[in-house]
Parts: structure tokens; sequence; C-alpha cells
């Protein structure tokens, strides 16, 4: 299961209830910032989410509302918080401008933590036996946009109620079993992981996008997602506007969720001309299951269960 809470979720300037770009993702032990726009810092701590592992930060692209809290964050890790290295993973271009608002920052050269920048391209960024997280090209404004895909891998069921009848005892067996080993019993029996294994279960799929001009490049990585998110700066009346500045409406955002077969949909980057149930509305005529995201908000995302989501007190 993954969850995923939201720290910001308004377009270009912060509104009294929302914060600039930023979102947590958490599966297992591992947290992955997405963006981090001006005062995430703030919005981290009013979260309950705090800095603690916080050192892996995935950027969408390198707009200022995306990445202008890093100068505050990295200051904050180097006074007193027991950071002392972060990884800040991004296009080149996004990565060359977050290189020059630390050299701002802190001077030419001089970093306070260390800093790894890694150079996002399409393709797999990490795995281990759980789960994949990788990057797919997004077109926005700029060059070197990217959305990411989290993906749990598809698995077996270990059936423990096969296990007891064939007498296979609790233990060191069992693991092997489920890697896919066959075990000889203490009374010579030989156990085949077919025997205690049931169909392959494929995992949870979250792909979170960024700011985006279009999405006609996007259907593949999106088919089938239990959840999308995906910003919705505009309404269909100021589609002028979103192609003019690279921008979604919330219906081009539905229509996208239709298309591709997405469970769930989740808005975020929200102008602050419009109503957030203005927006809620012109994408469920499209696409019913869908959210507007607020500051705080938790969903949860789970194979074969409907999404949650848990409102934030902030
Ligand atoms: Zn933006
Ligand atoms: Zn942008």
């Amino acid at each position: 299961m993954f969850e995923l809470v939201f720290l910001g979720t308004s377009a270009s300037a912060p509104s009294i209830h929302r914060g600039l770009s930023a979102a947590m993702v958490m599966y297992k032990e591992y947290r992955f910032l997405i963006d981090c726009g001006e005062g995430t810092q703030r919005q981290l701590l009013r979260s309950g989410l705090g800095f603690r592992r916080l050192s892996r930060i995935l950027l969408t692209h390198g707009h200022l509302d995306h990445i202008l809290g890093l100068g505050g964050l990295v200051s904050t890790f180097s006074r007193w918080e027991a950071i002392e290295h972060i990884e800040i993973w991004g296009g080149r271009w996004a990565l060359n401008r977050v290189e020059m608002l630390m050299d701002v920052v802190f001077g030419r050269g001089q970093r306070p933590i260390e800093i790894e920048f890694y150079d996002v391209n399409a393709g797999g960024l990490m795995e281990d036996d759980s789960f994949t997280l990788s990057a797919f090209p997004v077109i926005h404004r700029g060059p070197g946009c990217f959305g990411y895909a989290f993906e749990e891998k598809p698995r077996r069921p270990f059936l423990a109620e096969k296990a007891d009848a064939l007498g296979v005892p609790r233990g060191t067996e069992r693991g092997r079993l489920v890697r896919g080993e066959a075990v000889t019993l203490a009374d010579g029996t030989v156990v085949h992981p077919d025997e205690v294994l049931g169909p392959v279960q494929p995992g949870a799929r979250l792909i979170f996008v960024g700011d985006a001009s279009t999405t006609k490049n996007l259907r593949q990585v999106a088919q089938g997602a239990d959840a999308l998110v995906i910003e919705a700066t505009y309404l269909e009346e100021g589609r002028d506007l979103a192609r003019k500045f690279g921008h979604l409406t919330a219906r081009q955002a539905a229509r996208l969720a239709r298309d591709a077969g997405v469970k769930a949909l989740i808005l975020t980057h929200l102008s602050r001309r419009y109503y957030e149930r203005d927006v809620l509305a012109e994408a469920q005529a499209v696409h019913a299951n869908t959210f507007v995201a607020r500051d705080f908000d938790t969903f949860q995302i789970a194979k074969g269960r409907e999404i949650q989501r848990i409102r934030g007190e902030g």
C-alpha cells in the first residue's frame, strides 16, 4: 500500500488554504518528497510528518513554485536536524535551477550539507523485492519534465492453511517457498511452491504527474493505474489560458483518467481563480471517482480496495 500526503496543492502562488506544490509518497520504510515549493518545511511540520527519513526528493520540473522551498529546507537541515545528506532527483534542467538556487542561498559552490544530484531519465530509478520507482517524460514548459510511477511488484500470496495441511513448519521453510524454492520436510516429503502459493496478484500503481500541458503522451503510463495524481490548473472556460501557459483543465485531466481506465483521479495544483467544487464538478462529469486534493489530505492506495482519503487537520 502506498500512502500519499499532500503538503501543497496551489498553482504558482499560495492561497490562504493551499501551499505551493509538495507531496510525500510513503511505502514501507521509504519516504519520497515530490517537489518542494516555498513553505514546504512548515507544511511538513504541520502535517506531523516532520523531517525524519526525509533524504530523497524527486522533482517533476524546475519551475519556482516547485523548487523554491529547497533553499529553506536545506538551510534548516544544516542548522538543527540530524540530516547530513540528501538526494535530489530530477531532469537536468530542474537540477541546474536547483544548483543555481543553492549557489545564491549558500554561496557559489558552497553546500551546508551533502547534496547528491541524480539526473533523471525515463526508465527505472530504483527497486527492491516488492517495489519499483520509475520516471516517465511529461510535456510542460521547459525541457526535462518528469512524472513518477510507484508500483508494487506482482506477488503470489502465501496460503498458510495449505501449508498447514501439508505439514510445512513455521519458519525458514515457508520463506523459501515464498521465494519460489521447493523444500523437503523432515519426513522426506517435497513441497513445491505451487502447492502453497495462490495465483499472481498485481500490485498497486500510483502515477504522479506534476504540471503538464498535454495528456496525449500519458495515456500508456496511466493505463489501469489505481491512482493518478495530475494538475488541474484551469477549468474548461480557461482553456485558452491553459494552452498559453502549458497547463491542463480539469476536464482534460478527467478525460485522461477515463480513457486510461484509471481507478481514482486526484487533482492538484489549483488556481486561486476557481472554487474547488467547480473543479471537482467539471472532472466528475467525465470521471466520477475524482478527488480534489487539499493540503494535508492523506490518500491510501492499495490494490483491490477503494482509495481512502483521510482529511488532515493541518
Ligand atoms: Zn507549477
Ligand atoms: Zn510548471
